[in-house]
């Protein structure tokens, strides 16, 4: 029995290492339309992390690592569900049209930086927005420039280059200047051996039939050929190692 275990233990750890940092899905990938939208009730691990089991631990271990090289990851967003996402997307909406914009006007600000509910890669419990907790910062921390020389995050920011990966995580919107849709966003990363099936199974749906549904503030603008250039640019213009 003993001997039955140390076996077990010693292939698994050996597995480990000799697999790239992308380990293939090997559990069923069947995800419910509900549970790709932020609708679903799944099992998040975490208090305060709020992840899939195997992000949550691989999370974990690159939290360990950078604190062992002086640093501090904090969580600054994690899971969403589609209805906190609707209350982002809502009251953003009424500010830009109480400054004045046009709908399609706030709606194309909004998606600067927030998704239309129902599209976010923060509904799926694999997608983190992270900082470095040690430096003293004075305005908002998820800002492109903390993050570049000379900001409170550059070193923080070197050390994720160079050691996310290890352990799962990829950055999803790049600063590469060819890319559309979102806009940089250094601090966002993605667990990929879970949201790259996850994405796979996204693109299945009818993202416009399924937004037609909905009824939240602005839903009634979103035309055919909007909706298509969100899913091209905002959705699948990212990271390619994360398609
Ligand atoms: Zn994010």
């Amino acid at each position: 029995m003993k001997r039955r275990t140390f076996i077990k233990t010693a292939s698994a750890s050996g597995l480990a290492c000799t697999l790239p940092p992308i380990l293939p899905n090997m559990y069923d990938p069947d995800y419910s339309t509900a549970e790709l939208m932020g609708k679903a009730d799944i099992e998040l691990f975490g208090e305060g992390i709020n992840l899939k089991k195997e992000a949550y631990e691989s999370f974990l271990e690159m939290k360990k690592a950078a604190y062992a090289d002086g640093f501090d990851i904090q969580m600054v967003s994690s899971y969403r569900d589609f209805y906190h996402q609707e209350r982002i997307w809502e009251r953003k909406y009424v500010r830009f049209t109480e400054d004045g914009m046009s709908p399609l006007e706030a709606i194309d600000k909004i998606i600067e930086y927030s998704t239309i509910p129902g599209t976010s890669r923060h509904h799926w419990g694999t997608d983190i927005d992270i900082i470095d907790g040690n430096p003293k910062v004075t305005g908002g921390v998820l800002d492109p420039d903390k993050f570049e020389a000379g900001g409170p995050f550059e070193e923080f920011k070197g050390w994720l280059d160079e050691n996310s990966t290890k352990y799962g995580f990829y950055l999803v919107y790049t600063n590469n200047p060819r890319r559309r849709g979102f806009k940089y966003e250094p601090w966002h990363y993605s667990y990929a051996s879970i949201s790259i099936p996850m994405l796979t199974e996204y693109r299945k749906l009818n993202i416009l039939k399924l937004m037609q549904k909905e009824n939240f503030l602005g839903s009634e603008h979103f035309t055919t050929g909007f909706i298509k250039t969100y899913v091209q640019d905002n959705i699948l213009d990212i990271n390619p190692v994360l398609l």
